[in-house]
């Protein structure tokens, strides 16, 4: 061996002489304070995993700094142990264009709902314990009223998530027995909902009519038969059938289902209590007008539409919700006071519509007039462009969100946003620039969600209703983009 190898091979030896015990390291003062801040197993646990990824570092490379200073080696311990304690659960500036985006989250909590959940939870609260009698309560009575109110309906119950409440539904009502539904029905939905599955789960038979496209009257009226105990219908909310096609309305459906002494359910998914369409957005289908027409029982979301917390909701006639209410499964469903509080502070703001679309964080994402989001973008744009140069260029441009879940992806909204291009001989190739700039936004201490499109990356700024919080990233964009 010759010199410099000799001498790297000294070094790291020194090196890894040099690296302090856990006891020594403990003792020094920085380390000190961490183990007051967070207690001595922890830090510890820390400080041996990190002399451990030292020794390995130093036996195969460079010493790194913190192997030879005891005060480098605090500093990095202190990161460590921030790291570890920090939540793997983040908020992230969703720029994806999907305002109801299923994977950042869905709707986005209304202030009144989060205060809601500190004032009730953090102490006991009277989840299930009836104040005025001092005996045992149910838990469903706290959303019951109000959900009734909003719906119309005699009765109401919640409980994890709409798949819950669908499963609950045909389980209670059909186990053992067939449901029929329409082929053109037979959705799935993202994360492995799909309607035959939850038809064999809960139970059920699954007696399929009609044809893709059309589906009449007199094929549910066919399959109706002595083992039948539900008619299902279910809003295709992520696909349209278009053309010649044919369904059947929820109103002749109860008239085929009471006539036979049958049930009729309807999944409508996404759901929205208001109209819609009375703040300019696309229609989408409500609980008020399926059970005026008679449906027995409708279940939809809580965080879609609705704006609040992941919930399963259950309307209908006293007679079905006392019924699905009844079955054991209901106990394993059942929704925690968490979600629970979120949700009645959430109803609640709909006894209120005219403040809705200011109260309501999704129903005020979904109304934002395109001109406060192509201000917002213009007066980003320059500050962007420079935090990025010279190896993109930002520049503002017309896009379409999507409300997202579950309503139609071909219904969209005008919005605006930037769109930023890599600079031609800053790389290698467009898209692994554009796969870099993505990973760099994801890695801001807020992560930035955007999404890649025609040589693009483009930021849809109409869910970031405050700039300051992507201003306050720019600095650590421009910094990790110079690496
Ligand atoms: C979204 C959706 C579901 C599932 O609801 P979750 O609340 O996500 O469990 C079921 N049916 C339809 C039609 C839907 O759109």
């Amino acid at each position: 061996m010759d010199g410099p190898d000799e001498s790297l091979i000294d070094s790291r030896e020194l090196a890894l002489r040099r690296l302090p015990s856990v006891d020594r390291a403990l003792r020094h003062e920085g380390v000190a304070r961490l183990v007051d801040e967070h207690g001595r197993s922890f830090v510890t646990a820390q400080l041996r995993a990190l002399l451990a990824e030292l020794r390995a570092r130093t036996g195969t490379g460079e010493p790194p700094a913190e192997a030879l200073d005891d005060a480098a080696l605090a500093r990095a311990l202190s990161e460590r142990c921030a790291r570890r304690l920090a939540p793997k659960l983040r908020s992230v500036l969703n720029l994806s264009g999907v305002v109801i985006h299923t994977n950042l989250g869905r709707a986005v909590l209304a202030q009144p709902a989060l205060q809601q959940v500190l004032r009730s939870v953090s102490g006991a609260c009277n989840l299930e314990y009836d104040l005025d009698t001092g005996r045992r309560g149910e838990r469903d009575s706290l959303v019951e009223g109000l959900l009734a109110e909003l719906t119309g309906a005699e009765a109401a119950t919640v409980v994890n998530n709409n798949a819950a409440a669908v499963l609950l539904t045909i389980a209670a009502f059909a186990r053992g027995h067939e449901v029929v539904v329409s082929r053109g029905e037979l959705v799935e939905i993202g994360g492995a909902f799909r309607m035959p599955e939850i038809m064999e789960c809960a139970g059920a038979r699954m007696v399929e009519v009609g044809t893709t496209n059309r589906t009449h009257p007199h094929d549910y009226e066919r399959a109706i038969g002595r083992r039948t105990a539900l008619l299902m219908k279910v809003h295709t909310s992520n696909y349209r059938v278009q053309g010649f096609t044919a369904s059947v309305d929820e109103a002749t459906l109860a008239r085929i289902a009471h006539a036979h002494g049958l049930a009729l359910a309807s999944d409508l998914g996404s759901g929205a209590l208001v109209d819609l369409s009375t703040y300019g957005l696309p229609r989408e289908p409500q609980p008020q007008p399926m059970l005026a027409a008679g449906c027995d029982v409708v279940t939809f979301s809580g965080d879609k539409l609705l704006g609040g917390p992941q919930a399963g909701l259950i309307v209908g006639t006293q007679a079905a919700v006392g019924k699905i209410r009844r079955h054991p499964l209901k106990r394993a469903l059942r929704l925690s006071k968490l979600p629970l509080a979120m949700l009645e502070a959430t109803l609640k703001l709909y006894l209120r519509p005219e403040r809705l679309p200011i109260d309501l964080p999704t129903l005020r994402l979904l109304v934002r007039p395109l001109a406060a989001i192509r201000e917002s973008a213009q007066a980003l744009a320059p500050r962007f462009a420079e935090a990025v140069a010279p190896r993109y260029q930002a520049s503002v441009v017309e896009l379409a969100s999507q409300i997202g879940s579950g309503s139609l992806p071909t219904e969209t909204l005008p919005s605006a946003g930037l769109a930023i291009e890599p600079v031609r001989g800053f790389s290698s190739g467009i898209g692994s620039a554009l796969e870099e700039l993505a990973g760099v936004l994801r890695s801001l201490p807020t992560p930035v969600i955007g999404r890649v499109s025609q040589d693009r990356l483009l930021l849809d700024l109409r869910c970031l209703e405050d700039e300051s919080a992507l201003v306050a990233l720019l600095p650590a964009l421009r910094e990790r983009l110079a690496r």
